[in-house]
């Protein structure tokens, strides 16, 4: 008798986003002809750049000649891409890093999901709360986190709270834990942290010994000059932190898939006895046994985000993106909501008005004014009262959206 991992069978039934479209679409049976607008997913809606495009047709080409046609690349990646990140992403923040500590993906969310495979079934993890769901989903799947209370807390999680309360400003773990994830620019509350604020937590990891797993995804929409863009950035860093990287938001690359990830040679973590293992070696090992590698197309469309054209260009559309959550932000403070976020990540984190649940506020939003919002307990228990909007629609939906909330509100 095979046995089933019954881990899976602690997870929620159904992954956030499909809950919510689930509810949109039974709207819109109800409800024909009907236009809704959606500010929910976190999918970008603007095409890749021109350099990104060029860069594409141009390794299709190349792939389709015998004499530069390439089969399996490198796992880690190919060097040009490596390259590009080390003299674009580090070098000018004065972060020395060595090629093989970086490690090309096919996305984020693969890497944030699989890192855990590193660290013994046993470790205790902490997360800021609310979160992006893989951290913890993917710990749950192999009996990590433990199991799931009636309020949608895992028995073996420290939830670190992140709210209007405390500024969204994360105070270090009561209960000593072995790991800890942070995303910042965060989502879904589209805060960020100060150097000061980060400080504190590598000084804690080294302190305690605490593995750091840092999800820099939305580091490109940083606007204030003072936020740190990488944890690396801090000192000591090297020696308790792994850094996830994306190009899905940066670029519009939801589509295309690739990013890369961080492991530091001067990272370790422990035996049951006490050698110190360093993990860049593990993670390659992991690596070369069960990924072969991100396209190769992928990877000079992401080289190209680089070139003098690529990062103006994708700046434009960051830009473009910026200013539908200014004109949020705006139009949400008159209607005088309480509004967090918004001006270094691309998420406008909203208090729901008298305090109504999440998930109340998102079907009166729907029915009331026909757009769609992310529930915010749906990113954890302290994101219970809150919404999430996102910037990423065309301005003219976006401000259709924002003219049908100011009439619904009034
Ligand atoms: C979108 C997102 C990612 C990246 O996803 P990809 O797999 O790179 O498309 C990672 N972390 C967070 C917090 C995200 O919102």
């Amino acid at each position: 008798m095979a046995l089933v991992n019954e881990h899976f069978l602690k997870l929620p039934n159904n992954y956030l986003f499909a809950d919510i479209a689930k509810r949109v679409n039974r709207f819109k049976t109800t409800h024909k002809g009907v236009d809704v607008i959606s500010l929910g997913i976190g999918d970008v809606t603007q095409p890749l750049c021109p350099a990104v495009v060029m860069a594409m047709h141009k390794a299709a080409d190349e792939m389709g000649d015998a004499h530069c046609f390439r089969g399996y690349g490198p796992e880690h990646g190919y060097d040009f891409l490596r390259e590009a990140i080390l003299k674009n992403d580090f070098l000018p923040r004065g972060i020395h890093l060595d090629i093989n500590e970086v490690f090309i993906n096919d996305g984020a969310k693969s890497d944030t999901g699989n890192i855990q495979e590193l660290i013994r079934w046993d470790n205790s993890i902490g997360v800021t709360d609310p979160i992006y769901p893989v951290y913890l989903d993917s710990n749950a799947m192999i009996g990590r986190a433990g199991v799931k209370d009636e309020q949608g807390r895992w028995s073996n999680v420290e939830y670190i709270p992140c709210n209007a309360e405390n500024g969204f400003v994360p105070s270090l773990p009561k209960h000593r834990v072995d790991v800890v994830y942070l995303c910042y620019p965060n989502n879904p509350t589209g805060t960020v942290i100060t150097k000061a604020e980060l400080r504190k937590w590598v000084n804690y990891a080294l302190k305690n010994d605490t593995l750091i797993f840092y999800d820099a995804a939305y580091e490109a929409y940083i606007q204030d000059d003072s936020i740190p863009h990488s944890i690396y950035e801090i000192k000591g860093a090297r020696k308790c932190a792994i850094e996830f990287h994306s190009y899905s938001k940066t670029a519009g690359f939801t589509g295309v898939r690739c990013g890369y990830t961080i492991v530091p040679k001067d990272l370790t973590a422990a035996t049951i006895s006490g050698e110190r293992i360093p993990l860049n070696p593990l993670w390659n090992r992991r690596q070369c046994t069960k990924f072969n590698g991100t396209s190769y197309i992928s990877q000079r469309a992401a080289e190209a985000i680089y070139t003098p054209q690529g990062k103006e260009q994708v700046k434009a559309t960051i830009n473009y993106y910026m200013q539908n959550a200014a004109k949020m932000l705006q139009t949400f403070k008159e209607l005088g909501m309480e509004v967090y976020g918004g001006e270094n990540a691309p998420y406008i984190w909203a208090r729901t008005p008298k305090g109504i649940e999440s998930w109340k506020f998102f079907e009166e939003l729907l029915h009331g004014a026909h757009v769609v919002c992310t529930p915010g307990v749906g990113f954890g228990p302290n994101g219970e009262g809150y919404v999430r909007f996102t910037a990423f629609g065309s301005h003219e939906r976006t401000e259709e959206a924002l003219e049908r909330i100011k009439q619904w509100m009034k």
